[in-house]
């Protein structure tokens, strides 16, 4: 299955803030961006050009960095966020919001994306009883999320819900019994990803 596996920090210095991608690191003063924050390479400390086009390539790069998404994929989240309903651009947001290596991390059962992608993958999930071992999974409303019976992960994953301070409102977590349940899809503002969306589709649309 590909996946991008370039160094995570400079991928938050490449877009010039803190993207949250290694969990309890990003908290600490080891953060890459709090360190050198400037962009990674040869040239970073150089003066950038900042055309239109550039812009706007740097937030669509930032949302797929943000949730951990390859080129490819995201265009095809993007082209079917432009055949629904509705705004575009939030329908983009919704539909990376609504992944199941995202929603563990909005639950607090996963300290990353990167972390939550590894756990599902080794199966220690379970969405409406069923095991489910796809990160791309797209949770619905009512659907209930919980941890497989014995999992090994456990204390790993009871580390990350106690660095979680609030579950967003479309979500309800049980960190007790390690179980959720999606009560509704996401609103645009209920979705904290640092990324103006609008851009993106202007990018897309050209
Ligand atoms: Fe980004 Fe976290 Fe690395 Fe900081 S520590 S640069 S927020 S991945």
């Amino acid at each position: 299955m590909a996946r991008d596996s370039s160094p995570q920090c400079k991928q938050c210095r490449r877009e010039g803030q803190k993207l949250f991608l290694k969990g309890e690191r990003c908290l600490t003063d080891k953060c890459g961006v709090e360190r050198r924050a400037y962009p990674p390479g040869d040239h970073g400390r150089g003066r950038q050009k900042q055309s239109e086009y550039r812009v706007q390539l740097r937030e669509k790069q930032k949302a797929r960095r943000y949730y951990g998404v390859l080129e490819k994929q995201f265009r095809i989240y993007y082209d079917k966020a432009s055949r629904q309903d509705g705004i575009t651009g939030e329908n983009l947001l919704s539909i990376l919001e609504s992944r199941l290596d995202n929603v563990l991390v909005r639950l607090g059962f996963a300290g990353s994306r990167r972390q939550a992608r590894q756990f599902i993958r080794h199966g220690h999930w379970t969405v409406n009883g069923r095991r489910v071992d796809i990160p791309s999974f797209q949770v619905s409303e009512g659907d209930v999320i919980a941890v497989k019976a014995g999992t090994p992960v456990e204390p790993l994953i009871r580390d990350a819900t106690e660095m979680t301070a609030q579950v967003p409102a479309w979500l309800q977590a049980d960190h007790d019994s390690l179980t959720a349940k999606v009560l509704r899809k996401p609103e645009r503002r209920e979705i904290a990803a640092p990324v103006q969306e609008q851009l993106i589709v202007e990018l897309y649309s050209k």
